[in-house]
């Protein structure tokens, strides 16, 4: 309808002004002040309702400012001839011109002021103010100025054509301004057809007649449901002009002292046309009031439409899937997304539970997360495989959101936000791979494939805890390859490192127990941690290493048993608290320089000796046990 204030371009926006140019409306202007004078003046409906004011004002208060000269020039005119038309008398003309002119400019001043807002019925504070100005206010001061002037040439009272001028100007103010204004600024819906609208205009100036023109009973009101009829069908131009046509028919009956009106001798003469009025502004008021009423349900049913277009551009064009579903997990909505990602139709993936496309595997992670939300968590995030239509499953990332009941505020459901990840996650598995073949790269000796010395360092230390927590024998062999600097020196540094090799597969062989470990402790050194072994385990496993290696016959000429041979050093103990992990290694370290100071190729084993009443534990070599090889 018509905006709270308005610039001054947008103020020529009136439909009637911008279609026709600026010219027109001037015209037209003119016809309806020319016509309206000339009526009032010629018949004694001048005597009860004054419109042609009311005309100007409405074109005035929806006129941008520059044009009120142009209005008020055309008005001015246009009531002279008028006048002229009806043959009144000229100085009767003159002064009713300027005072008439006078009251529609104090009006559209008071009305307007310095603002640019557009007239609004509907708005309390703004219909008050037109009463005050435009019905009481200007055609009071206007009135007064008649009264004192033409009373001695009327040959009436100065009280009667004071009330006279007064009444007219005002009532007819407070029907044509309102009237106007919703006909010269309302939009015509063009999709209307002529025919329509014309057969609704005469179904209102059929029943104005049928209920005007007797004077039995009072049926004037069964008009207001028909011009909220046209209101409906047409819109507020439509049924303004509706209005103007019960204006019409009733001005002229009750003018010629017939119709509804003229029942009842309240304030008679002038009583009957305060009634119509009186009935004209309350239909006036109520089209302005149910238009506005429409008009903000129609604003409001757009801004839903719109909300709701661009909710599914959202989740139509969304990469991601989105569901809406509630507890039980029975779905109401899954967006077209859907059909890409997982190759379900929207229309299939909502006969599926939302748990039934979960992998198994996956289930109670789920439900546990939607619990969460039962609970009041307003949102929470899961990663999950979900059932392709071809069986497959796909790793995805779900965002679960609370929805609550607009009306209640208690949890009713669940928005999902399904987005797939399985680019992430086998990036992620491709990156743990890399890593944990670093980590071996890092962990295994280069030349032999055993593990290397810092294997070595990190397992016994775990080892040694493992022990010292849950107490158990712990061995250590400690391997070193026999006068290897002369097998360098005979055989080459290349063959010195696949003896190298055959060593410690010869300990492979051997050592067979998952939580046995042979690493490379340094150079031509090896060792074997042997878990929860005790001395005579450790002491065969020696023997076993050294038997596996004499079988591969390796030549070492440098060597008094002419093939490759290895000296061990064995230490066992039950960790205990003071005690260290390298106790463990100097122990074997002990064992294995007396293996060599004894004549090389053979198996030292060192223990721990308590000594009688002192606190240190410090292993020292007990027993050498020799295991010479042929
Ligand atoms: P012993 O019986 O007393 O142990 O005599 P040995 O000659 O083996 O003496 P030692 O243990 O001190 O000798 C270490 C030699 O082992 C030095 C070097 O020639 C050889 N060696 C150490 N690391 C490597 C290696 O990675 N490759 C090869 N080919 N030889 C190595
Ligand atoms: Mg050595
Ligand atoms: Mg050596």
């Amino acid at each position: 309808m018509l905006g709270k204030s308005v610039s001054k371009s947008s103020r020529l926006r009136v439909p009637c002004l911008r279609r026709y140019g600026s010219a027109a409306p001037l015209a037209v202007c003119f016809l309806f002040v020319t016509l309206t004078t000339a009526f009032s003046g010629v018949s004694s409906v001048a005597y009860m309702i004054w419109v042609p004011n009311g005309i100007l004002l409405a074109y005035l208060l929806l006129a941008p400012r520059h044009r009120w000269t142009a209005y008020l020039s055309v008005g001015l005119v246009a009531h002279v001839i008028g006048s002229a038309l009806a043959h009144t008398p000229w100085w009767n003309t003159l002064l009713s011109t300027a005072l008439d002119m006078a009251e529609v400019l104090i009006a559209a001043l008071l009305l307007r002021g310095r603002t640019a807002q557009l007239p609004r019925f509907t708005d309390y504070n703004y219909l008050f103010r037109f009463l005050a100005v435009a019905v009481l206010a200007a055609p009071l001061a206007t009135a007064s100025i008649f009264a004192l002037v033409a009373a001695p040439w009327l040959h009436a009272s100065t009280g009667t054509v004071f009330l006279q001028w007064a009444s007219t100007d005002g009532l007819g103010t407070s029907v044509a301004t309102p009237v106007f204004v919703a006909i010269l600024s309302a939009r015509f819906n063009k999709s209307i057809s002529l025919k329509t609208t014309a057969s609704y205009l005469i179904l209102i100036a059929a029943a104005s007649f049928a209920t005007l023109s007797q004077d039995r009973l009072q049926l004037q009101f069964l008009l207001y449901p028909l011009l909220i009829l046209v209101l409906l069908r047409l819109g507020l131009g439509w049924s303004a002009m509706a209005t103007l046509i019960v204006a019409g028919v009733g001005s002229w009956f009750t003018a010629h002292g017939q119709g509804p009106f003229t029942l009842s001798n309240f304030l008679a003469p002038l009583g009957a046309t305060i009634e119509l009025q009186i009935f004209l502004a309350a239909a006036m008021l109520m089209l302005y009031s149910v238009s506005l009423v429409l008009e903000r349900q129609k604003a409001t049913e757009r801004k839903l439409q719109e909300i709701a277009s661009l909710h599914r551009m959202v989740t139509e064009n969304s990469r991601d899937v989105i569901i809406v579903a509630n507890f039980d997990g029975n779905r109401s909505y899954v967006s077209s997304a859907a059909e890409s990602m997982v190759g379900w139709k929207p229309e299939e993936a909502l006969a599926f539970t939302s748990l039934e496309l979960v992998h198994p595997d996956d289930q109670n992670k789920v439900k546990a997360e939607v619990a969460e939300l039962h609970s009041g968590r307003e949102d929470v995030m899961v990663e999950c495989r979900v059932r392709k239509s071809n069986g497959e499953y796909l790793w995805v990332e779900a965002a679960l959101r609370l929805i609550r009941d607009p009306g209640t505020g208690l949890p009713s459901g669940i928005l999902n936000t399904v987005r797939d990840i399985s680019e992430r996650k086998r990036s992620e598995q491709q990156l743990r791979e890399a890593y944990r073949a670093v980590e071996a790269l890092a962990l295994t000796d280069g030349l032999t494939g055993v593990a290397n010395r810092r294997r070595f360092d990190q397992y016994l230390t775990i080892e040694w805890r493992r022990s010292l927590r849950n107490p158990q024998q712990l061995s250590l062999l400690m391997l070193d390859v026999d006068l290897f600097k002369l097998y360098n020196d005979t055989y080459g540094h290349p063959r010195g490192d696949n003896g190298l090799k055959q060593i410690a597969e010869a300990c492979m062989d051997v050592v067979s127990r998952p939580g046995d470990l042979v690493a490379r402790f340094g150079g031509e050194e090896f060792v074997v941690v042997l878990p929860n072994t005790n001395s005579e385990g450790a002491l065969q496993v020696a023997n076993e290493i050294c038997e596996s290696l004499r079988n591969r016959r390796l030549p070492h000429t440098g060597n008094p048993f002419g093939i490759v041979t290895i000296s061990i050093g064995c230490a066992t103990l039950i960790p205990q608290a003071g005690m260290h992990a390298p106790d463990l290694i100097a122990m074997a370290d002990h064992a294995l320089y007396e293996a060599k100071h004894n004549g090389r190729n053979q198996v030292c084993v060192g223990s721990v000796l308590e000594e009688r009443g002192e606190e240190s534990k410090t292993p020292v070599l007990q027993q050498a046990a020799m295991g010479k090889l042929a």
